[in-house]
């Protein structure tokens, strides 16, 4: 029994949301960058060309996932907004309606309808918005969704991700590149899947398989093509 284990059931989906979105980040940083340096090295380029290669791709990576990010949090906000602004307004508009809408939702869920009609009577009399943004919108607290901050926490974990193979290429000798490059981000990404699936308590074995499969895969792709093509990716 591990002293870390704490008493009773463990709950994993509180902190699974932000740590699996910071274990993807990085799972991206690495995926990306190592296919492109192992690309890149490929095609026979000096390690100079390669480094820069491997610099642009982090920042490219970067900003384009703050952008995803921003663009993909702010419109859930905005919907979400209009969401409750709408039925704010029916709540006001026809409150009775409204109360029917309610108790119809628990009824079809297995309440009794009598008692699904007192339960949404209840819930509406202490709050009508809340209980209606819970439950017939599925919105299960009044977001504050902060795009910026969303933004710039994927770009750095996208960033701590790339530098990793980044970093490989500068300590490798040139004509090792390709595979120090490769079984280093191999490993990164298995630590990686590793620690995920453990915090998350799902299975590390299957979790780390699948990622280092679909890293080996991504770097095979790249570094076949840029064998083809002899040139930058
Ligand atoms: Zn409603």
């Amino acid at each position: 029994m591990s002293r870390l284990r704490p008493h009773g059931e463990n709950h994993f989906v509180d902190r699974i949301g932000w740590l699996r979105a910071a274990v993807l980040g990085a799972n991206d940083g690495i995926i990306s960058t190592a296919s492109l340096i192992v690309g890149v090295a490929a095609a026979a380029t000096t390690q100079g060309e390669v480094l820069i290669a491997a610099i642009a791709g982090l920042v490219a990576g970067a900003m384009s996932m703050a952008a995803g990010e921003y663009v993909s949090v702010s419109s859930q906000s905005d919907t979400e907004r209009a969401d409750l602004a709408r039925e704010r307004k029916e709540l006001s508009a026809s409150p009775e309606s409204e109360l029917d809408e309610l108790g119809a939702i628990y009824a079809a869920r297995g309440v009794e309808p009598a008692l699904a009609r007192q339960v949404a009577e209840q819930l509406m009399a202490k709050d009508a918005l809340t209980a209606h943004a819970r439950d017939e919108l599925g919105i299960s607290e009044i977001t504050t969704a902060r795009p910026v901050q969303a933004a710039l926490t994927s770009a750095a974990t996208f960033s701590t991700g790339a530098a990793m193979p980044l970093l490989m290429v500068v300590v490798s000798p040139a004509g090792a590149l390709v595979p120090i490059v490769s079984a280093a981000s191999l490993a990164f990404l298995a630590v990686l899947g590793a620690i995920g699936a453990r915090a998350g308590g799902s299975n590390v074995l299957r979790a780390t398989i699948r990622v280092t499969f679909w890293g080996a895969l991504a770097m095979a792709l790249t570094a076949g093509i840029g064998k083809l093509f002899g040139t930058v990716v």
